[in-house]
């Protein structure tokens, strides 16, 4: 079995065939995966059924798992349903039930349906997410994709210049509270205190420049709050312009696999009553993006 990408037609995302991600895999074929992260920034894998064991153990070919030495959400140890180095976003309680429409942390979830960057809200953010759909709802549920490169290129160069030293305070209190879910507690506000990114980066391998914009940005470092807001969410409505954007559509036992440096992505809505039970490895970047990151 010989591995091969195919690019998508406007060279934003690729379907690999070739490989099995439930056994090891070969130097020479994560080398080509990992050319392909970052030719195309988005593969998918497709008829992948994969134990929770299989999934970390993939990943792990491509860096290091995150520690998550600080929480990404407000799930408590006896609120979770999967073991360690696997992270939950299905709609399942631990017992395996469908929560419920006031659920506290369904609703802190749904914030995944704004466009945003995998832990950007860490001081160390995220390099590739990995993302196994497991049961799919009959309708609705894509993962769309926006490309960050792309997005860059395609300012003006004044925007390039305006930009390019600008750094931006990122939060899950700020994405949350972009749709009205703010009741956290004293201690949930001390874990999703703001960390410092810079709005552009430089991919360490290919040296393209990106926009690095999330919803869990909230502030621009020396600005005024709402002058900040309304320039991150202008730049977000042009970074996610449809020439811009591969929407996927899930078949059970997908696997999608992205780099959060540069691109962005949202869930999309669902019937809440049908199960959605995807599950997430993630590979932990190298280093903070800058030395303030790190707090
Ligand atoms: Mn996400």
């Amino acid at each position: 079995m010989s591995l091969s990408i195919r690019g998508f037609p406007n060279g934003f995302g690729g379907e690999v065939e070739g490989v099995d991600c439930s056994r090891p895999v070969s130097p020479e074929a994560v080398a080509a995966i990992e050319a392909g992260m970052d030719r195309y920034a988005v593969l998918v894998f497709r008829d992948q059924p994969l134990s929770d064991e299989q999934q970390i153990a993939f990943t792990r070919h491509f860096g290091q798992l995150e520690k998550y030495e600080t929480p990404g959400d407000i799930r408590k140890p006896s609120d979770r349903r999967l073991g360690a180095g696997i992270a939950d976003f299905s709609n399942l309680t631990p017992a395996g039930r469908i929560m419920s429409a006031d659920d506290r942390i369904w609703l802190f979830k749904l914030a995944d349906q704004l466009w945003h960057s995998d832990s950007s809200y860490r001081p160390v953010t995220a390099k590739y997410s990995l993302l196994s759909g497991r049961i799919i709802p009959s309708s609705g549920a894509n993962t769309e994709f926006a490309d960050m490169r792309a997005a860059y290129d395609g300012l003006d160069e004044r925007t390039k210049a305006e930009v390019e030293d600008l750094v931006c305070e990122h939060s899950l209190i700020y994405s949350r509270g972009a749709i009205g879910f703010t009741e956290l507690t004293e201690e949930e506000r001390e874990n999703f205190r703001p960390v410092r990114h810079p709005l552009v980066r430089k991919h360490p391998r290919t040296g393209r420049k990106s926009l690095f914009l999330s919803s869990h940005a909230g502030a621009i470092v020396g600005w005024t709050i709402p002058e900040a807001r309304m320039f991150l969410r202008d730049l977000t409505e042009h970074a996610t312009q449809r020439e811009f954007v591969y929407s996927h559509r899930w078949r059970p036992n997908d696997l999608v696999m992205w780099d959060n440096r540069v691109t962005m992505h949202r869930a999309r809505r669902f019937d809440r009553n049908e199960i959605r039970d995807v599950r997430r490895t993630t590979l932990t970047d190298d280093a903070p993006v800058i030395a303030e990151a790190a707090r």
